[in-house]
């Protein structure tokens, strides 16, 4: 029986994981943290090196309408945080559209024929809605009207979710469309800008400059590592934490790991901090849980995600931040240029690095081609929507992320529940934190606040806090204000216009 010497054992180190063992350090909290991955952390914010190019797993902007949040980034990463400009466009049949979108500008490049059809469908939507829009499509549909909703929305938002946007979820495009209205995106359009005094006012997905770590967000979470070790705590890397057993007797947790040569060992603890996916968190639980909870947890499910990186020769071509691609004739669905997000993310400033990313299931025909055929597609692509000549691409490398973005369907809320509920009544000493931990499809800030008000719980020795009370502006609301936060975006859902996914 191994002493048991940690005050948390943490599975995960992604900026959940690392947050609340960072968190607990400072307070003197002996902790572990188990990484699966054998050479990074940072988890989906992690930064992948290449012959010295760093490729960011999305584009990473860091901000965050929660003040602690940003104070602890900068804690962390201090003067390694540069603010930068943002510039993103739309492509969508052999165009290049401003987005956030500027009205006159969209309806310029459209010509003059497909404008007066977009606006007599807006036209048309407006006078004839659809009673109670359930779906994202009938919601843009309302608002845009169809051709709009057709040109701008839908090929994007199928590509991320590989599903109808008639199939996607109220929940998503509720969450997604806060803050947001139609009035609030031609203000921004066509006003000049001014920075709204209180940050909480600022619309997320239409913010102009962000912060973001020199090297990649990588940095940042490779800082906090190094922090915890400073402070005595443990970041394990290589570590897949394949089991979780509950000792009553003892009241602590066991958690075995298992390496890549199949070596187990195990650690001691008296809380458990999961950032690991809900579903296999649960099937490691020992006392294993009820036949439902196990049903509740297989039924949740995933989108992958892979990224195409592409060393290319600069020809100035291409300055934006990311690109999202609209256009059905290419499969890829958006393009990040990573030296505009930092110059240092190139080692040589005549090479830029693409990342080229494919939406895709863990298993099927995109995500199981080999690396070669994937380059030779994402060559074929960037020729295609003139971001490069395929003749400029000197190298490349393929990056997979697993489970990037927790699905929201018709009953994911049901099973989470069901689960959580089990869980809260069983074993008060396990913690659930960040995205796919409790299945919420949110940025850094809300998986970090999830975990800095977990090691407030475990240093109290009670839950005061109830982190699923943290919205996706990692604002935590007391129980009641957060239901009625939801409603209201509910019921305001036909003024509200969705964001496209990040
Ligand atoms: C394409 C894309 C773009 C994004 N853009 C932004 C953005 O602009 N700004 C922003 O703030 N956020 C963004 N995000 C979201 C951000 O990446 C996540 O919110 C954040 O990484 C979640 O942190 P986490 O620690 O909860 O989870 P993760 O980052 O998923 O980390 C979980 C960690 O747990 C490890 N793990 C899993 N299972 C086990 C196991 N059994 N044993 C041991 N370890 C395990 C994983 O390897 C991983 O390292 C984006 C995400 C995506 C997919």
């Amino acid at each position: 029986m191994p002493p048991c010497t940690f005050k948390a054992v943490i599975a995960g180190a992604g900026p959940a994981g690392l947050t609340a063992a960072y968190e607990l350090s400072k307070q003197g909290a002996p902790v572990v943290v188990l990484e699966s991955d054998p050479e990074y952390v940072g988890g989906i914010s992690r930064t992948v090196n290449y012959k010295g190019f760093h490729f960011d797993i999305g584009g990473h902007r860091f901000f965050s309408k929660s003040r602690e949040v940003e104070d602890l980034w900068t804690e962390i990463a201090g003067t390694d945080m540069l603010d930068r400009p943002r510039s993103s466009r739309i492509y969508y049949r052999g165009q290049f559209y401003a987005y956030p979108l500027k009205p006159f500008e969209a309806l310029s490049k459209l010509g003059l024929f497909e404008s007066i059809r977009c606006m007599m469908s807006f036209a048309q939507a407006r006078l004839l809605p659809t009673s109670n829009p359930k779906s994202f499509e009938d919601w843009v549909v309302n608002q845009f009207g169809r051709r709009l909703f057709r040109i701008f929305f839908k090929t994007y938002t199928e590509k991320v979710w590989g599903m109808s946007c008639q199939e996607i979820s109220a929940d998503w495009a509720a969450q997604r469309i806060k803050g947001l209205s139609l009035g609030s995106a031609i203000k921004h359009a066509l006003l000049p800008q001014r920075k709204p005094k209180d940050r909480k006012q600022i619309v997320k997905t239409l913010i102009d400059t962000f912060r973001y770590p020199r090297q990649g967000p990588g940095m940042m979470w490779e800082a906090c590592a190094s922090k915890i070790r400073n402070l005595g705590g443990e970041v394990l890397l290589g570590r897949r934490v394949s089991g979780c057993r509950f000792d009553s007797a003892r009241k602590v947790w066991l958690v075995t790991t298992r390496d890549a040569n199949g070596q187990t060992e195990e650690f001691c603890g008296e809380n458990l901090v999961s950032s690991m996916p809900i579903r296999e968190l649960v099937a490691q639980i020992d006392p294993s849980l009820s036949q439902d909870a196990h049903l509740a947890a297989l039924s949740l499910r995933y989108r992958d995600f892979l990224t195409v990186g592409l060393i290319v020769r600069d020809r100035g071509r291409f300055t934006d931040n990311w690109i999202y691609i609209h256009d059905p004739a290419v499969q890829v669905g958006r393009v990040q240029n990573y030296k505009s997000w930092s110059p240092e993310m190139v080692p040589d400033p005549a090479y830029s690095s693409y990342g080229l990313e494919y939406f895709c299931f863990e298993g099927d025909g995109l995500w199981n081609s080999p690396d070669a055929e994937l380059l030779a597609l994402a060559k074929k692509e960037i020729q295609q929507i003139n971001l490069a000549n395929s003749t400029d691409v000197v190298d490349g490398c393929v990056i997979r992320q697993r489970k990037a973005y927790p699905v929201y369907d018709d009953s994911y809320q049901q099973h989470v529940e069901k689960i959580r509920a089990t869980l809260d009544a069983n074993f008060p000493t396990l913690h659930l934190v960040g995205r796919n931990g409790m299945h919420k499809y949110n940025n850094q800030d809300h998986a970090m606040m999830t975990a800095m008000l977990t090691a407030k719980n475990i240093l109290a020795g009670e839950r005061k806090y109830n982190v699923w009370a943290v919205n996706q502006d990692a604002e935590y609301h007391e129980a009641g204000a957060v239901g009625a936060e939801t409603l209201s975006a509910e019921g305001a859902n036909l003024r509200k216009v969705p964001a496209l996914a990040s």
